[in-house]
C-alpha cells in the first residue's frame, strides 16, 4: 500500500500570536490563513488533480469568511476534520468533560456548514493523553491524526519554550509526554496506553522519517524550509511507509510580505521563508512521492483501507 494524505491544519494567525505570547494581530492579518493561504492550497490541489483534508478549528467559523470557505472545500470534495472548537493548547489539561465538549462543539461547528459530521480528529499543538482519545472515541471519532513520535520536533519544542520562558513572555503551548517518541510511526489501533498497539481507535501518526534517517519530521514547515534537493531527499527517506501523513499549516502557504505578517517572522521561522520558495519545495517532496508511485487520497481514504 502507498498512500499519501495532504492534511492541513486551519490554525488561524491569533493561533500563533498566542503561541508566542504576542498581542492579538489586526484583522487583515488575523485572517490570512482562510483569505490567502485557503485558497492557494486549493489551487495545489487542483494542480495535482487531488483532494485534502482540512481540520478546522470550529470557533473559527463562527465567522462567515471561514464559513464559507470550509463550505467551498467540502462542496470540491475535500474532507474536513474537527481540529476542536477553541484549538486550546493547554486542552489536554482540562477536565474530560471540558475536553468532550470541546471536541463534540468542533464537530457541530463543522456539521452546521457541511452537513456532515466530521470522521477525523486532531488535536491542537500535537498532544493527546489517554482521556483526550477515550472522550474521542466516546463521540463517535472514527480516526485519529495526533500522535507525532518525532525526537528531533520534540527536543526543539521543548528548547523553544524553554526560550519564551527565559524571555519573560508565557507560551499557551504545552508539551507531551516524551512517552509519544515510543509510539508507532505507522498506522495503528491504540491500547492501553496511547502510544501502545491494541483494539481501540485508529491512529494515523503524522509522518516522521526513517528510524535510520532519525525519525525526522515530515511536515509542512520542515519540508517548506528545504530547498526543493533536500524536500525530495526528505520524501525518499519516508517513501517505506504504507501511509505518508503528510500534515501542513494554513501558514504554509502564507507570505510574510504579501500577507502583512512581517511583524510575525522574527518569531516564526518559516514566514521568513518566500511563498514561491515553500511552495517549490512542497511540491517537490510530493512529486517525489508520486513519482515511487504514491497516490493521494484523504485520510478518511486511507482510514477506511487500515
Ligand atoms: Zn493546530
Amino acid at each position: 500500500m502507498r498512500l499519501l494524505s495532504l492534511s492541513i491544519d486551519l490554525d488561524e494567525i491569533p493561533c500563533y500570536t498566542a503561541i508566542h505570547g504576542l498581542p492579538m494581530p489586526e484583522e487583515s492579518a488575523a485572517r490570512a490563513v482562510y483569505q490567502r493561504a485557503v485558497p492557494r492550497f486549493e489551487a495545489l490541489f487542483d494542480e495535482l488533480g487531488a483532494r485534502g483534508t482540512f481540520f478546522a478549528v470550529g470557533q473559527d467559523l463562527k465567522e462567515e469568511h471561514a464559513a464559507a470557505a470550509i463550505a467551498r472545500l467540502h462542496a470540491a470534495g475535500h474532507e474536513i476534520g474537527n481540529h476542536s472548537f477553541h484549538h486550546r493548547y493547554d486542552l489536554t489539561r482540562r477536565d474530560a468533560e471540558t475536553i468532550r465538549r470541546d471536541i463534540a462543539d468542533g464537530s457541530a461547528a463543522i456539521a452546521a456548514v457541511t452537513g456532515q459530521a466530521p470522521l477525523g480528529f486532531r488535536a491542537p499543538g500535537y498532544t493527546v493523553t489517554d482521556t483526550l482519545l477515550e472522550q474521542a472515541s466516546a463521540l463517535g471519532v472514527s480516526y485519529d491524526s495526533s500522535v507525532f513520535p518525532c525526537p528531533p520536533y520534540y527536543g526543539a519544542k521543548a528548547l523553544a519554550l524553554w526560550a519564551i520562558t527565559l524571555r519573560g513572555r508565557t507560551s499557551h503551548s504545552v508539551l507531551d509526554t516524551p512517552r509519544v517518541l515510543t509510539a508507532p510511526t505507522d498506522p495503528y489501533r491504540i491500547g492501553a496506553h496511547y502510544t501502545q498497539r491494541g483494539e481501540g481507535l485508529l491512529e494515523l501518526p503524522i509522518g516522521v522519517t526513517s528510524l535510520a534517517s532519525g525519525q525526522l519530521p515530515f511536515i509542512g514547515t520542515s519540508v517548506a524550509l528545504s530547498s526543493e534537493r533536500t524536500a525530495r531527499w526528505l520524501a525518499r527517506r519516508i517513501a517505506h511507509r504504507p501511509l505518508v501523513n503528510f500534515e501542513l499549516h494554513g501558514i504554509d502557504l502564507c507570505d510574510a510580505e504579501l500577507d502583512g505578517l512581517s511583524f510575525l517572522a522574527p518569531h516564526q521561522v518559516d514566514l521568513r521563508r518566500s511563498l514561491e520558495h515553500k511552495r517549490r519545495s512542497l511540491l517537490a517532496a510530493v512529486r517525489e512521492l508520486l513519482d515511487t508511485g504514491y497516490e493521494i487520497v484523504t485520510l478518511a481514504e486511507a482510514a477506511s483501507r487500515f
